[in-house]
């Protein structure tokens, strides 16, 4: 009979999934926590460098689009050119009732400005809120020594501009990509890994030439959707949503969020913006160094227009671990339920690619697997597990995603075979230990 699915009804059961099973801790945890900052245990730091590398291969293996790590300390001077020293800030209301502090645009309805704990309209006047993390270099705590953790990745990219484009030989069209921390002070953080104030920035910005900045930007927001798609997002779960005249950053030409539709409601998950030639142009005028681009067959020169896509990497992660979990019931024969919860993440973003079982824990078992883990592990991340009934082992398996346990049982030994149980359709099949690598990989491009 095949099973009820249920998706994710509330993220209290990802929280304690994540927890249990080592994908997401609260920062130092022993101490009560740290206001919404995370980390992220052995499962979900593998998991997270899963999704970059996703994004990391998409975009710097396309010919036109080249990589970046830049620090995250900045000169100073950068945040008054880029804009966020004036304007990088939150309207601050305080409820004058329950004390409670809010974006006023999160307790504005019709106009009207209310506590969103409860629902008092005795709120002061909004004040702006600066977001940007302060501190200071070197040894002496005066305004002189101000740095600020930077709020975006992007302003690494525009100052880099000049360097990467002369030491890649790059010809425009083309993009710079960089994965990395910004550092925000949110007033309402929350939602788990949705917002927090230190988190990962995937951004890329290309530049083009302002004529092209039109057909560019479409382009970029259909490679964008492919690319979510292709990591196992549900299409029915993503949307676009253009920001009206009113809503658009006063540099940006054109933008569009792709939201996904969390357990709390749709969100932004990635930002897509036409931000025309403010950055360079804004970075020209205050360092005095030239950043415009000369186009040496039309012999033109001009400051490019700026493409940018850009996505939180937890928030992927979040928007793919509430995507991937179901919990399937099946009602056997005699009635009695029986559950299992499955995140159904694609091979290429899970944890684990497969785990060797051992039918019981007599040593020339645990030999064979020991022997496949090891020999497996030269490609990809495998797990060993010999505790427990081999039925809970693979519950185990499956609620952190690994698509393929690897069973090794008592006629191993003599026909050098393993059982491949397949996660989500709970199939096995007899496979030779010499072909399992070509089993396992075969499957990864074939079924997903
Ligand atoms: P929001 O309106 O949610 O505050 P934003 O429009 O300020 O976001 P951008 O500056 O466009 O966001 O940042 C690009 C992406 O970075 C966002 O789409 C989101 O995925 C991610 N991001 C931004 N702020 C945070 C945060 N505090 N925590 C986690 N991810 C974030």
């Amino acid at each position: 009979m095949s099973p009820q699915i249920h998706p994710l009804k509330d993220l209290s059961q990802l929280v304690s999934l994540s927890k249990r099973r080592g994908f997401v801790f609260q920062s130092s945890e022993i101490y009560g926590g740290l206001g919404s900052c995370w980390d992220y245990g052995p499962l979900g730091s593998q998991f997270k460098l899963n999704v970059k590398a996703a994004w990391w291969n998409a975009m710097t293996r396309r010919p036109d689009v080249v990589g970046l790590d830049a620090a995250i300390l900045m000169h100073p001077q950068v945040w008054q050119a880029s804009g966020h020293l004036d304007t990088f800030t939150d309207p601050l209301v305080d409820c004058k009732e329950c004390k409670n502090r809010f974006r006023e645009d999160h307790g504005t309805k019709d106009g009207q400005v209310s506590c969103p704990k409860c629902g008092s309209s005795n709120v002061t006047e909004a004040r702006n809120f600066n977001l940007m993390f302060k501190t200071f270099m070197g040894p002496v705590e005066n305004d002189g020594s101000v740095v600020y953790l930077r709020p975006e990745t992007a302003q690494g990219i525009f100052v880099n501009f000049e360097n990467v484009q002369t030491s890649a030989r790059k010809k425009i069209p083309f993009g710079i990509a960089q994965i990395g921390k910004s550092f925000r002070n949110e007033i309402t953080p929350g939602n788990f890994i949705f917002r927090t104030r230190e988190f990962e920035q995937m951004e890329m910005q290309y530049f083009v030439k302002p004529e092209m900045a039109d057909d560019f930007y479409a382009q970029w927001k259909q490679t964008r959707w492919n690319f979510l798609l292709r990591l196992g997002l549900n299409e029915g779960r993503l949307r676009f949503s253009e920001h009206g005249k009113d809503e658009l950053a006063h540099y940006a030409k054109a933008a569009d969020d792709v939201e996904y539709q969390f357990p709390f409601g749709w969100q932004e998950l990635e930002g897509i913006h036409n931000r025309g030639d403010f950055d360079l142009s804004q970075h020209q005028k205050s360092s005095g160094k030239k950043l415009e681009y000369f186009d040496e067959a039309a012999k033109e020169k001009y400051v490019p227009y700026v493409i940018e896509t850009a996505i939180g990497c937890d928030r992927l992660c979040l928007a793919l671990l509430c995507d991937a979990y179901r919990e399937e019931v099946t009602v056997n024969d005699n009635g009695k339920e029986d559950r299992r919860v499955v995140l159904g993440l694609k091979p290429e973003l899970a944890p684990y690619k497969a785990a060797c079982l051992p039918l019981s824990k007599k040593e020339p078992l645990q030999n064979v697997a020991k022997k496949i883990q090891e020999d497996l592990s030269q490609d990809w991340s495998i797990d060993y597990d010999e505790a427990g009934s081999i039925g809970k082992r693979y519950r185990r398996q499956d609620e952190v995603g690994t698509p393929f346990c690897i069973t090794i049982d008592f006629d191993t030994e003599s026909d050098q075979k393993v059982t491949v149980r397949h996660r989500d359709t709970m199939e096995q099949e007899r496979v030779s230990i010499d072909q399992l690598r070509n089993y396992i990989a075969q499957k990864f491009i074939l079924n997903w």
